[in-house]
């Protein structure tokens, strides 16, 4: 951002803050060369981070690749559009408070995990039991289309696990006295 008061390119942010209700962000800058502080706004879609892949490239964010993958989560669940859409606002308003030109994607990841837990139990562990194994939102979606066209008798093991969860409730049937 260049100093409108002595037109140097190498300005620092000394402060970041959201206001309007997440959409802008206010910074505070000073010139590096003249020490003249000034604001600048920024509206959201310039702020939103770029995303670090686990490979090290990096990715655009892309809003509907973290709607379906929050929609894929909670398919059939008793959660509202409304619900949905908040949450996804939430997730988008926390990404752009970072301040960060790059985040790791997985960030965006825990992010909807949070979310998820609030708005449905189900929906939670249905994506972070897929998700941890891939973290990344666009290999979860796959997988549970890939999940979803398989045949019942198709057991894959995480099929497997789904069928025959631990029982918590058996308690052994004898126990050493502890001598
Ligand atoms: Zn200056």
């Amino acid at each position: 951002m260049r100093c409108p008061f002595c037109g140097e390119q190498d300005t620092k942010v000394i402060d970041s803050r959201l206001i309007t209700d997440g959409d802008q962000v206010r910074r505070r800058r000073q010139c590096q060369a003249c020490e003249e502080r000034f604001t600048t706004f920024e509206s959201a879609e310039l702020v939103m981070p770029k995303l670090i892949k686990s490979d090290g490239t990096r990715v655009p964010f892309d809003e509907q690749k973290l709607t379906s993958g929050m929609q894929r989560a909670l398919e059939k669940r008793p959660v509202s559009v409304e619900d949905v859409e908040a949450s996804i606002h939430k997730i988008q308003a926390k990404l752009r408070a970072t301040g960060e030109r790059e985040i790791k994607s997985r960030l965006v990841g825990e992010l909807v995990m949070d979310e998820l837990r609030k708005l449905d139990q189900v929906a939670y562990v249905r994506f972070a039991s897929v998700y941890r194994q891939f973290q990344d939102i666009e290999e979860f979606s796959k997988e549970i289309d890939r999940m979803r066209h398989h045949a019942p008798q198709d057991t894959s093991p995480q099929d497997s696990l789904k069928k025959d969860p631990p029982n918590l409730n058996t308690a052994p049937k004898h126990r050493e006295p502890s001598s």
